[in-house]
């Protein structure tokens, strides 16, 4: 088990006595690697080549494999089957035969909470493969909306970075998640929704519609997983959730940024949060590996984004460190050629944080510049209730979501 170094990766040069405090954070920290399959592995987030493997290896022959996948991917992503018992179009034995050696598990839930606006919050509990440990667990939020309900999905446990402003970021624990655990917040959400499709409802109730890779985790900090886990969240042949209402949120891995356009295809939204270096590394310490002139040009460079599929920027609201109108005229000329959204987050306050929220009157200041500039305005009503909002600021807790955090969350679905 690799210890969780929080000094790897720091580079002393850059931290000289002109930087402010937060800038000395450690820049990473190092994965476990705790994670034991369970002895019965389950085909959730297994591609149909994964899937053929596992039927070679107990006994299925050649010639059926193919015509197998098919019926289980259809039984695991349009039905949402959780046993290989209801899967009735494959012949008895055959089902006895799989249920021996394999399962079609998904996360385990710990905790449901339904808040009278209809946002659902499910602790999900992973295996860590170490009894000292603390149980492993990621949060996953769903957010109806009337014309849309998104599933706001972590990618690790704990996350590889230090945000300053993150809560998520002060937890030491960091694991990756499997792409099955990635899928398995999809399927665990239907299942809990009843949103798969049955008799009644033959493409299903549709009620998760639009998929954030905003909870926990930097995902592209755990590209493969994510990579694979979204490309069946996208098959249409299964749970057929459109690219294009699947967005990857990322505080700025470079190298990732193109690859997630090619191997991927997403919408992308970027954590910029600040617009000089100077105040990003101390609120994103990785902008130290990556500031923000490359990151900006891999967004220029992004795969596939046009005027009609633009980059969503997110910018966190601080109250006097990064919401003044000058923020915001530098925010909108460096931004210029570049298809992009801005998405206003007010901060979510966490116990012992150094910040606070920006005023609403502030917040509104600076929304109405961006808005006069030409972007569409985040802030849709007078009173600032929508701001668009993204759910980095889960505690993995089995706290109830605050009004706060709820009006976050609805605003965040109202992306695209
Ligand atoms: N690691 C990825 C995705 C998860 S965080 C990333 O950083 O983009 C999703 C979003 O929530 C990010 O924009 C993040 O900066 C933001 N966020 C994190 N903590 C927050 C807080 N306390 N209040 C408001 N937004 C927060
Ligand atoms: Fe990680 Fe994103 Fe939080 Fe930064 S904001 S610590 S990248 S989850």
């Amino acid at each position: 088990m690799n210890p969780v170094s929080a000094e790897t990766n720091s580079t002393p040069d850059t931290m000289n006595a002109h930087v402010a405090a937060g800038a000395n954070a450690p820049l990473e920290k190092i994965a476990l690697e705790t994670y034991v399959p369970p002895a019965k592995p389950s085909l959730v987030g297994l591609s149909r080549a994964e899937i053929a493997e596992q039927l070679g290896a107990i006994g299925v022959a050649p010639a059926q494999r193919k015509m197998r996948v098919q019926q289980l991917w259809h039984w695991i992503y349009v039905r949402g089957a959780k046993s290989f018992e209801e899967m009735t179009s494959i012949s008895k034995e055959m089902r006895a035969q799989l249920d021996q050696y394999l399962t079609v598990a998904r996360p385990e839930v710990v905790a449901e909470q339904v808040s009278n606006d209809g946002t659902r919050k499910w602790l999900l509990r992973l295996p860590s493969g170490d009894s000292i440990e603390k149980a492993h667990e990621v949060e996953c939020v769903y957010i109806p909306e009337t014309d849309r309900g998104t599933l706001c999905v972590s990618s690790q446990v704990g996350c590889t970075l230090n945000c300053s402003f993150c809560h998520t970021g002060t937890q030491r624990l960091v694991r990756n998640l499997t792409a099955g655990e990635i899928v398995g917040q999809i399927m665990v959400a239907r299942d809990r929704l009843n949103d798969w499709a049955d008799r009644v409802t033959p493409t299903g109730s549709r009620l998760v519609t639009n998929v954030v890779m905003m909870g926990m985790g930097e995902p592209l900090y755990n590209f493969e997983a994510v990579r694979d886990a979204l490309l069946i969240v996208a098959d249409n042949e299964g749970i057929g959730i459109s690219r294009r209402r699947i967005t990857l949120s990322t505080s700025g891995v470079v190298p990732n940024i193109i690859r997630t356009g090619d191997e991927i295809g997403v919408m992308l939204a970027i954590s910029l949060h600040a617009v000089r270096d100077e105040l990003r590394n101390e609120l994103v310490p990785l902008n130290r590996k990556y500031p923000i002139a490359e990151l900006l040009q891999a967004c220029r460079d992004y795969p596939g984004s046009s005027n009609a599929r633009r980059i969503t920027f997110e910018y966190v609201m601080l109250k006097g460190v990064n919401d003044s109108l000058d923020d915001a005229k530098l925010l909108v000329k460096m931004l210029k050629g570049i298809p992009a959204k801005i998405n206003l987050i007010p901060f979510n306050p966490w116990p012992g944080t150094r910040y606070e929220c920006s005023d609403w009157d502030q917040i509104e200041k600076f929304s109405e510049y961006i808005f006069n500039a030409g972007y569409s305005s985040p802030v849709r009503t007078p009173r600032g209730r929508d701001i668009l909002a993204a759910c980095g600021q889960l505690k993995s807790e089995t706290e109830k979501l605050s009004v706060r955090e709820r009006q976050a969350l609805r605003a965040m679905a109202m992306t695209d």
